[in-house]
Parts: structure tokens; sequence; C-alpha cells
């Protein structure tokens, strides 16, 4: 009997792997070193949260966007936090 539960798993995580590798690091001009998915089961939303050089960022999507959603390549951490006096 295949166990469609542990396939799932697996398949969410080689997904959730592929994707990190799509996710560039605004900071450090490569791939961020770790993407983690959870989904609140109130809201529905999934949150990806991308975590590089020590800092966290959270990326909301709703239901909606989630049903409908084409991955493609993004940048995190695009927001530079020290900013450079001009
Ligand atoms: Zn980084």
């Amino acid at each position: 009997m295949i166990d469609h539960t542990y396939a799932e798993a697996v398949d969410a995580h080689e997904w959730l792997k592929h994707l990190r590798s799509l996710i560039m690091c605004a900071q450090c001009g490569k791939p961020i070193e770790r993407l983690e998915m959870q989904q609140d089961l109130f809201s529905l939303a999934t949150v990806f949260t991308a975590y590089c050089h020590g800092e966290m960022e959270d990326t909301v999507l709703n239901h909606a966007d989630v049903a409908g959603a084409i991955i493609s390549p993004g940048i995190a951490f695009r927001e530079i936090k020290i900013k450079v006096p001009a």
C-alpha cells in the first residue's frame, strides 16, 4: 500500500527546496539559506518565511493567491535596513 501522506510530504519538501533555490537574497546576492512554509488554519493564508544572513522575512499569500499561484523566481530582503547617508 502506498502511503500517500508520506509521498505528499516528500513532494512538498522537494518543492520547498526547489522554491528556495529560486529566491535570491538581495543582501547576499545568492539564494536564501532556508525557506519555511506554514498554513494559518484560521485564515487559510500561507506564510513563507525566508531565512538568510541571520534575518527572516515573511511573505503572506492568502488562500486565493495560493490556489492559482505560479511560482516564479523572487527576491527576498529587498529592503535595505542600513541606509548610507546621501
Ligand atoms: Zn542573505
